[in-house]
């Protein structure tokens, strides 16, 4: 799959440009390839070229792929990034190491209860609606104070820090605006007392902004897999 191969290159270039641009070591920023609609050979394949993080978006999919691989279990590392429904979570609480997506605190309570005695602490991150769109999940930022302190205080998860999805903007200016609102919400918590190291901020689309902004996670689906094709 050399198309693969050379678009994550190619996405490692632009992080470690973005990184250079704002003063940061490249190496504090990692690359979550979002796999969603892709099958586990396009994995399989971006693991043999060095990737090691993967994101994927709705449960039953996902598990298909994990059971799919996992002979590479010990060397990839789960994140869920999705819509998370609270009759869902028992399977993510079990197989995933990060939940990106916690948009209430009932979800982040049931998978504490679900996560499996043994394993390490499920990482977690507050999903935050930082374009103010009804539509959009996530919880509102009046909202994230209080959500943060209880989902911290809960045993089995360990709150990592924020996550959002902000509205497509065309230029970097424009697009740097929500990534910086949840930054400030991330420092302040920070001085709140909160001991988060994880802003998961960035897509295809505005991954520069995000680095600027100070995103220590990127989520990359298409710049490396292609566009995607929800026929199936
Ligand atoms: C699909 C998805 C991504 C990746 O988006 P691209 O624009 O394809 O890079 C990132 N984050 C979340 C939450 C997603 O659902």
């Amino acid at each position: 799959m050399p198309d693969l191969i050379h678009n994550l290159d190619a996405v490692r270039e632009r992080i470690a440009f973005a990184a250079r641009a704002a003063g940061r070591d490249p190496r504090s920023i990692t690359l979550l390839a979002v796999s969603k609609t892709f099958p586990s050979e396009d994995i399989r394949a971006a693991h043999l070229a060095g990737q090691r993080a993967f994101g994927e978006n709705y449960v039953q999919e996902a598990l298909t792929k994990l059971d799919a691989l996992t002979d590479l279990r010990d060397s990839i590392e789960w994140h869920f990034i999705g819509p998370l429904q609270s009759n869902k979570t028992r399977p993510v609480a079990e197989r995933f190491d990060w939940v990106h997506s916690v948009d209430r605190l009932k979800i982040a309570q049931r998978l504490a209860e679900q996560r499996p005695e043994g394993l390490p602490p499920l990482n977690v991150c507050i999903q935050v609606n930082v374009s103010g769109e009804a539509s959009k999940s996530g919880v509102t930022p009046s909202e994230v104070t209080d959500v943060a302190h209880a989902v911290a205080a809960l045993p089995t998860l360990r709150l990592r820090g924020l996550m959002a999805i902000p509205e497509p903007a065309a230029d970097i200016d424009a697009q740097r605006t929500p990534h910086r609102a949840l930054r400030e919400w991330f420092d302040r918590l920070r001085a709140d007392g909160l001991a988060l190291d994880t802003l998961s901020m960035g897509m295809s689309g505005d991954l520069e902004a995000a680095v600027l902004e100070g995103a220590t996670i990127v989520r990359i689906g298409t710049a490396i897999f292609g566009a995607r094709d929800y026929s199936n």
